[in-house]
């Protein structure tokens, strides 16, 4: 194998490794970000229930306000009714002091049932005070992790990204681009080595999307130092005799 070779199966490795490390991380991001949003969204729930809660209650006050006001008017005509001087008078205040008993009474049912609407509401926003302070528990916990996980690998993610420094700066542009862009396509692994699934057959696959490569490819990759892309997938392809030649050379370093 080539150089080029040699030196892109190093980075790979090492690409490997940064990747695994990114989505880790990736994976405790997205859960601080989730309970982020979710606690959003409690809280839009929240506010929109204390202003529908204030107003119920306003209604109620402006209830009990009428209530008042038609008890004042009651005891008023009780009053009057002593002081009534004829039948007539008399029938007639009496016929306004039951409109009002009547009309409070029945003021005084709703009142009753938005009082109890009034208490299920307040149970509501407990309840969903409890889902707050339970994401926020969780949002702490997930923040931890995600500093836990940070502290834990920075050193390890840095060394990594020197060392994949080091190797890309023995690696022709050319080459880089092409490493770069297969490695971004499938989540590091930019490298996939020819594989001959039956020996007796001349027949070679590209062994990351397992289709079937011309042999002059094949060729063309034992002989020269080349940069050769599966036309399917766009992985750097190498021969895997000489591949693992390599990893034993790499090993006695
Ligand atoms: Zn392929």
């Amino acid at each position: 194998m080539g150089t080029t070779l040699e030196e892109l199966r190093r980075l790979q490795t090492v690409e490997l490794q940064l990747v695994t490390i990114r989505q880790n991380r990736e994976g405790k991001l997205r859960r601080v970000e989730l309970l982020k949003r979710q606690i959003k969204q409690i809280d839009d729930r929240l506010a929109a229930h204390h202003t529908a809660a204030r107003e119920k209650q306003m209604r109620l006050d402006a209830l009990q306000l009428d209530v008042s006001a038609r008890e004042d008017s009651i005891s008023k005509h009780r009053q009057a009714l002593n002081k009534a001087k004829t039948n007539k008078e008399y029938g007639l205040i009496l016929t306004a002091m039951n409109t009002e008993q009547a009309d409070n009474a029945k003021i005084e049912t709703s009142m009753l049932q938005m009082m109890e609407e009034i208490q299920a509401f307040k149970d509501e926003g407990v309840a969903i005070d409890a889902e707050k302070k339970k994401s926020l528990d969780d949002l702490a916990i997930a923040e931890k992790a995600l500093a836990a996980l940070d502290a834990e690998t920075k050193a390890r993610f840095d060394a990594l990204k020197a060392e994949r420094d080091g190797i890309a700066a023995h690696v022709s542009p050319d080459a880089l681009t092409a490493f770069e862009r297969a490695a971004q396509r499938h989540d590091g692994e930019a490298l996939a080595a020819v594989t001959r699934p039956r020996p007796k057959n001349e027949e070679y696959m590209c062994s990351g999307c397992n289709m079937t490569l011309p042999l002059d490819l094949y060729n063309a990759l034992r002989t020269k130092n080349d940069v050769v892309l599966c036309k399917t997938c766009g992985r750097i392809l190498f021969a895997e005799i000489q591949a693992s030649a390599s990893t034993a050379g790499r090993r006695s370093r």
